[in-house]
């Protein structure tokens, strides 16, 4: 039986991406949503080089935000708005869908060495998810110290602190990195939360950290407490209010209802509404038949 207090340890689903391996920790049947967070992939550290490399070809977005995050290793992005960059270790590439965007990520070309990162989506709220398509990419994002460690703010707030990138709900995503065997992360109550060990070793409200699991925290709590950490641990902090909409996901599309999903498959299918890849050279990611619902199909992230 878990102690009060204890996180509930969601061990993610290892599937692939184009062919390369990964562990997606969200959503997962046990739990779609923490705060307005629905997806999250987490990839490697895997050997990037001739023989593998991460190339997912252009395809579509609806209703959500897209934000990658490096450890090591560099992904090219470009999008059918022209926009081009790279996330590298402390840049963070976020892209909003809103209406409908499309895009491409790949290994640049020679890429060599360990790749490791994750891919989050944020569902946006009913009120400004057809809001139009944009990309940010943020370098040197505020960093606060936290006691036993230093926290980089990726999206949202914490302690105070917001992010550049923007939002359209409160939430939060952190990297948390420790400096001291025990660490203590300042949470908003009203908040859901959930961590996600990125590197190193640590134990959570006395619970020892396993790689590839999300581990769920519930709302209400004011602080997360960490002990046995080793030096340079790395884990990611997700949370937000519980996003109180139903929410429909199918594909690499967020909606709410299966009529939109089907118009933004046309769409797709029929080269309207959102746009080519043009600085991708290869074909396009064809949407799978809507034949397959109930069971969505895996998003190609
Ligand atoms: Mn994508």
């Amino acid at each position: 039986m878990s102690r009060p207090g204890a996180l509930e340890a969601l061990p993610g689903r290892a599937t692939e991406l184009e062919g390369v391996p990964i562990s997606r920790l969200l959503p997962r049947s046990r739990r779609r949503l923490v705060g307005p967070w629905c997806f999250a992939d987490l990839y490697g550290p895997l050997e990037v080089g001739p023989g593998l490399r991460m190339d997912v070809p252009p395809h579509p977005h609806i209703g959500l935000q897209t934000v990658s995050w490096l450890l090591s290793g560099e992904l090219q992005h470009d999008d059918s708005l022209g926009a081009s960059a790279v996330a590298s270790p402390g840049a963070l590439n976020l892209m909003t869908a809103g209406a409908g965007i499309a895009h491409s990520e790949q290994s640049p070309p020679g890429a060599a060495g360990p790749l490791h990162g994750i891919q989050l989506w944020v569902a946006l709220p009913d009120a400004q998810r057809h809001v139009a398509p944009s990309f940010e990419r943020h370098a040197g994002l505020p960093e606060i110290a936290v006691e036993g460690g230093r926290a980089t703010l990726l999206v949202g707030e914490l302690g105070g602190l917001r992010s550049p990138a923007r939002a359209f709900s409160p939430l939060v995503a952190a990297e948390i990195r420790l400096t001291a065997a025990r660490a203590a992360l300042p949470l908003e109550p009203g908040f859901e939360h959930a961590l996600v060990l990125l590197a190193g070793s640590a134990h959570a409200e006395g619970t020892p950290l396993q790689a590839h699991t999300l581990y769920y925290a519930g709302e209400g709590r004011r602080e997360l407490l960490l002990d046995g950490g080793s030096p340079g641990t790395r884990l990611l902090l997700l949370g937000g209010p519980r996003f109180e909409e139903r929410i429909l996901m199918w594909w690499n599309f967020v909606a709410r209802s299966a009529d939109e999903i089907a118009a933004a498959r046309e769409d797709w299918h029929s080269g309207r509404r959102f746009g080519e890849v043009a600085a991708y050279a290869g074909p396009r990611l064809p949407a799978p038949p809507l034949a397959s619902r109930p069971v969505p199909p895996t998003p190609a992230s």
